[in-house]
């Protein structure tokens, strides 16, 4: 369903994406890791053009963008099928629970603001808020913000929902709740992108696990070949610092 070849992408001349080659299945649950500083973020950013990749091309079912000549209405089509969720949740402060999941419906799809609401509160029923549908950011606990963060994402419906490190900014006691939910909606087989430090919810949801390193996807296997035994000295030595 996503095709993703020779995606490049330079910062002050240094590459750092280096010829990213990425398939990924309808309803696949992939899961990347790797050091930090090595283009996790930026693969993710450049899928749907929050930064502008360099080279490559992305196709996401029958849409197909040459990265260095994507028009205006490519990189529309491509954000629309594809959803961010982000370390730091980016809820709109001033914007209620209810309306922050709803207000993508309204601006980007253009429904009428009472059906979008309605469909919000569809959202926030099925991940547990609907208590919070009035309540803002502020009011609301890590945990709870970052599942209207992927409320938010669940609402646009994209075909491919990227997750930037979801977990890291939260507090340990609410890391649970959130890949809670990020579970729920791999059992929904919800095509997910999936970039974390927790290992374990690598080993039991992800389909395929890929190392990334110095901006190349190193090695990539299902999660019982990549963790009980890793090929590469690079993914070996990275994983017997963090297991
Ligand atoms: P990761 O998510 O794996 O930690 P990033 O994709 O955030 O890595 O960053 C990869 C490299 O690109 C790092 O060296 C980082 O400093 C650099 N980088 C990321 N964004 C920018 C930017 N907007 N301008 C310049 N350099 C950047
Ligand atoms: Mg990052």
């Amino acid at each position: 369903m996503i095709n993703v070849r020779h995606l490049i992408k330079r910062f002050d001349g240094n590459a750092v994406l280096d010829g990213i080659d990425l398939s990924i299945e309808q309803g696949e649950i992939i899961v990347v890791i790797g050091p930090s500083g090595t283009g996790k973020s930026t693969l993710l950013r450049c899928l749907n053009f929050l930064e502008k990749p360099d080279e490559g091309h992305i196709t996401i079912g029958d849409l197909s963008v040459d990265a260095a000549h994507a028009r205006r209405d490519e990189i529309l089509a491509l954000r629309r099928r594809t959803a961010f969720v982000f370390q730091n949740y980016a809820l709109f402060a001033n914007k209620t629970a209810l309306e922050n999941i709803a207000e993508g419906l309204i601006v980007v799809n253009r429904w009428p603001k009472k059906i979008a609401h309605s469909r919000a509160h569809e959202i926030l029923t099925s991940i547990g808020l609907a208590d919070k549908a009035d309540a803002y950011p502020a009011s609301l606990s890590g945990g709870q913000q970052q599942r209207v963060g992927i409320g938010r994402a669940m609402a646009a419906q994209a075909d491919v929902i990227l997750f930037d490190e979801p977990t890291s900014s939260l507090d340990p006691e609410w890391v649970e709740e959130v890949l809670a939910l990020m579970k729920q909606l791999a059992t929904e087989r919800q095509t997910m992108l999936v970039v974390t430090h927790e290992m374990s919810f690598a080993q039991d949801v992800a389909d395929r696990v890929i190392f990334m390193e110095g901006g190349r996807i190193v090695e990539q296997g299902p999660p019982s070949q990549l963790f009980q035994a890793p090929e590469d000295p690079r993914t070996r030595d990275f994983l017997r610092k963090v297991l």
